[in-house]
């Protein structure tokens, strides 16, 4: 794997052998501290850009973001991860409301700020994304799985509020979403289910 071209302050490698890099995103992109145990959802998302990488994203959140918007994982198609807000902070990544339209939201007011884990594809806004990118998403959804044990729900951001994200996969009967589903499975995702 190629190692990313920007800084970070330290990188780790999980016991299911995904490895992370870690750099933190400024204050006003998360809010409080939560118990792990809080976690019942991990919401998946798209950052809109057709060519930025996880590191650029960590970069981007750690030194210049002013809104109260962030997510705890970046990975970008060449299945790099980026943790840029530590998973029992609660990121500003699914408030607000956009829709309940045709199958949209209908996790509204359940899964939240407070109870969520935000993991953003990057460099993908059509198609399917990247086998490293999928085989890096499957082992942080174990590494989550093992770290926050009510985890038990992976979802569009599109079920949480009805915005568009990752807009490539939105629709009640998205094939996209399908696919990844069957794929999280048959990269030996255990335990959870998916809107
Ligand atoms: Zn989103």
């Amino acid at each position: 794997m190629v190692p990313p071209a920007t800084s970070y302050s330290r990188k780790f490698t999980t016991k299911e052998g995904l490895t992370i890099y870690v750099k933190q995103a400024k204050h006003v992109s998360y809010g409080a501290t939560r118990p792990l145990a809080n976690v019942t959802y991990a919401p998946v998302h798209y950052t809109g850009n057709a060519h930025d990488s996880a590191a650029g994203n960590a970069n981007y959140f750690a030194t210049s973001n002013t809104r109260q918007a962030g997510a705890q994982f970046f990975i970008d198609p060449n299945g790099i991860v980026f943790r840029s807000i530590q998973i029992n902070q609660t990121a500003y990544a699914v408030g607000g409301f956009f829709t309940k339209k045709n199958g949209a939201g209908r996790y509204y007011k359940r899964c939240m700020n407070s109870n969520s884990v935000s993991i953003e594809l990057c460099s993908y806004t059509m198609g399917y994304p990247t086998d490293a990118q999928m085989k890096s998403l499957a082992l942080l959804l174990q590494y989550l799985k093992r770290k926050c044990p009510n985890l038990k729900t992976v979802l569009r951001h599109w079920d949480a509020n009805g915005k568009d994200c990752p807009d490539p996969m939105v629709g009640a009967k998205n094939q996209k979403w399908k696919k990844l589903k069957k794929d999280m499975k048959a990269r030996g995702v255990k335990g959870l289910k998916y809107a």
